[in-house]
């Protein structure tokens, strides 16, 4: 018997009928994208079911841990490191949303050409639709591109328990003593809400929770070299995008026992796509959930996208924190801003990292070609897109750039590019 959660998105102030909407839209579009999709590892199965409980099951959760006394930490960017939360033993849940929603609303308050994120984010409250954000006991922002960075500051009239993080825009010794200062502020910010202190231990305990969720999906990632693919890439995307939401713990566990059955898979030669079957790599803008269009067009227009080189990805991933023996908490806090400070967003400049890890994640996946995937008005990765194209293109690795946003109505036109994309990198 299904369980009645609507007292529970009740309490939390959703608008029950606004919700029921979005929940059928959801459910129709996994049940055509994801369900349709033939020759599934079984380890899916746990994702899928994550996924008809994510307003449900998981957010009760949350409310459990909150009445546990544990804090809800909400975040729109992988820059807010889950290590300190889960040193305060508080709970990380991601923000971002993938879905045209309440977009009129939102559009009074932002510029039309405000990126698909960040004016989702603004739908989803002022439509009261996303029981996470109204679960969370405090919502990190962070300063990457201007899109965000002024959208905060209205956000702030809308959420009472916005905190934002600034961050440096260069890789330099003084911008990373930015980050540095910005992430014990952070960690000041949530010992006072939690009434924990971070020791050493607490935060090395948080580095190896995190640090394993990453092994996993770096496991993951490497099993996608194998040809045939033996995943599909909407069904990895779809790991990814849950590795905001689950349980930590449990989130890896599931992970590990989906790749022994990725290995059970690629050593009986078993692929979801028969060996010849185009390889893509998919560059760019993250995709949050529900934001399935692209990969949901390459992956039924016989091609297969075997890496995401996105922060709903390995960018997103990429780089273990050293905990190695320290013992001292500024030598942690220091090994924690190392790893955050490789991640190359395309709000750093210059961000030469960027390109280069494209370059090995198209050899190390075997991929034949690339899409850079923009969202309208990103100017970050649009600007970037350019040089990201010509350079490859140069290097001779077939690219193809996509400007889009959460829409339909480009499907078609997106699905004729990429058809003659693929047919191009079958040569
Ligand atoms: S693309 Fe940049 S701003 Fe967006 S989540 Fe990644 S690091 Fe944060
Ligand atoms: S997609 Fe681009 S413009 Fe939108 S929030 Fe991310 S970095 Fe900013």
């Amino acid at each position: 018997m299904s369980v009645d959660y609507r007292p529970m998105w009740s309490q939390l102030g959703l608008d029950l009928n606004a919700h029921d909407a979005l929940l059928s839209v959801l459910g129709k579009a996994y049940q055509d994208i994801f369900l349709a999709q033939t020759d599934r590892p079984e380890g899916m199965k746990y994702f899928d079911f994550v996924m008809s409980e994510v307003h449900g099951l998981r957010i009760k959760e949350l409310l459990d841990a909150k009445a546990e006394g544990r804090k809800v930490i909400g975040s729109y960017c992988v820059f807010v490191p889950e290590e300190l939360i889960l040193a305060v033993d508080g709970v990380s849940v991601g923000l971002c949303a993938g879905a045209e929603f309440a977009f009129a609303e939102a559009e009074k308050l932002l510029p039309r050409n405000t990126c698909a994120l960040i004016k989702s984010a603004f739908g989803f409250k002022l439509g009261k639709v996303c029981p996470y954000l109204e679960a969370c006991d405090l919502v990190v922002g962070e300063n990457t591109c201007d899109g965000k960075k002024k959208a905060y500051e209205t956000l702030d009239d809308l959420i009472k328990n916005l905190y934002v993080i600034d961050l440096p825009q260069m890789k330099s010794e003084s911008g990373k003593a930015l980050l540095k200062a910005e992430y014990q502020k952070f960690a000041a910010k949530l010992e006072e809400m939690s009434g924990k202190t971070i020791t050493a231990e607490r935060l090395r305990k948080g580095i190896e929770i995190v640090n394993n969720k990453r092994k996993a999906l770096h496991r993951l990632a490497a099993l996608r070299n194998a040809s045939p693919a033996p995943i599909s890439g909407l069904d990895a995307l779809l790991v990814n995008q849950i590795s905001f939401y689950d349980d930590p713990l449990r989130f890896t566990n599931s992970v590990n026992a989906l790749c022994d059955e990725l290995e059970t898979r690629i050593k009986a030669a078993q692929g979801v796509r028969p060996q010849q079957t185009p390889r893509i790599l998919v560059s760019g803008c993250p995709m949050a959930v529900p934001n399935w269009k692209l990969p949901w067009i390459v992956e039924t227009s016989s091609a297969v996208i075997v890496g995401e080189e996105s922060c709903v990805g390995e960018r997103g991933s990429r780089n273990l924190t050293q905990d190695g023996s320290d013992t001292r908490l500024d030598l942690l806090m220091d090994n924690l801003v190392e790893r955050y400070f490789k991640v190359d967003c395309a709000v750093f400049t210059p961000n030469p990292d960027r390109l280069q890890h494209i370059r090995e994640m198209f050899a190390t996946h075997n991929a034949q070609g690339v899409i850079h995937y923009n969202l309208q008005f990103c100017q970050p990765y649009q600007i970037e897109s350019g040089g990201v194209e010509r350079q490859l293109e140069d290097a001779g690795i077939p690219t193809l750039v996509i400007d889009t946003d959460y829409s339909q109505e480009d499907a078609g036109q997106i699905r004729t590019r990429v058809e003659a994309f693929i047919e191009r990198i079958q040569g």
